[in-house]
């Protein structure tokens, strides 16, 4: 069997299956990102899942992807907040057309980990879920599919995932990235590393 269709094999038989997605899925670098989000949309139907993703371009929101199950911690650059963060209010797009903060006129930037003061509102009811729901997943049958997330912020999804698949034995992970690959001895048995790019090994599951 290939590593394509034992991870289609397993998605079918999961009981929760748990998403990272990181650098590799910028759009900067995939213009056709909706497509792959649509696809994965299409494969987890059904499944009890949910997406962590630390890339903070806002296409993860335009998909059909169920928002109740995905949390963005590193924000997300289409939802603005006021740059001097003197408050701690959040705007959707195009809801000050403007771009300046009706509170102290300062110009708004992205709600992200880029911006000087983070506004960390903007994810927490989101993480709150996210952690709800990974407690829920012990003793369970639990897929861990991790696409292109390397070093850049590995507080957010790479340890703490090594750390649920290690609390887990019934857990087992794929680890999808161009280069960062490698996994430690704590998942040893539990986890496969697949050294290929995360989107292209995607674009051909
Ligand atoms: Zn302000």
């Amino acid at each position: 069997m290939t590593v394509n269709e034992q991870i289609l094999e397993e998605i079918t038989a999961c009981e929760k299956l748990l998403i990272g997605i990181g650098e590799e899925w910028k759009a900067e670098e995939m213009p056709d990102i909706g497509s792959l989000y649509e696809k994965m949309a299409g494969l987890i139907k059904n499944k009890d899942f949910f997406i962590v993703t630390t890339v903070t371009d806002g296409e993860i929101l335009k998909s059909s992807l169920e928002q109740s199950r995905l949390v963005a911690p590193c924000g997300n650059e289409t939802w603005r907040q006021c740059s001097k963060s003197c408050s701690k209010d959040i705007w959707e797009p195009g809801e000050i057309p403007q771009e300046v903060c009706p509170h102290c006129g300062a110009p708004l930037t992205g709600n992200t980990i880029e911006a000087e003061e983070y506004i960390e509102e903007g994810y927490l009811p989101q993480w709150k879920a996210y952690t709800t729901w990974l407690a829920g997943t012990l003793n369970k049958k639990l897929l861990v599919l991790e696409l292109g997330v390397g070093f850049k912020t590995p507080t957010v999804i790479r340890w703490p995932f090594e750390k649920s698949v290690s609390l887990n034995n019934k857990a087992h992970m794929y680890r999808i990235h161009g280069k960062f690959a490698q996994l430690p001895e704590t998942v040893k048995g539990k986890a496969d590393a697949v050294l290929e790019s995360s989107t292209e090994f995607f674009r051909k599951l």
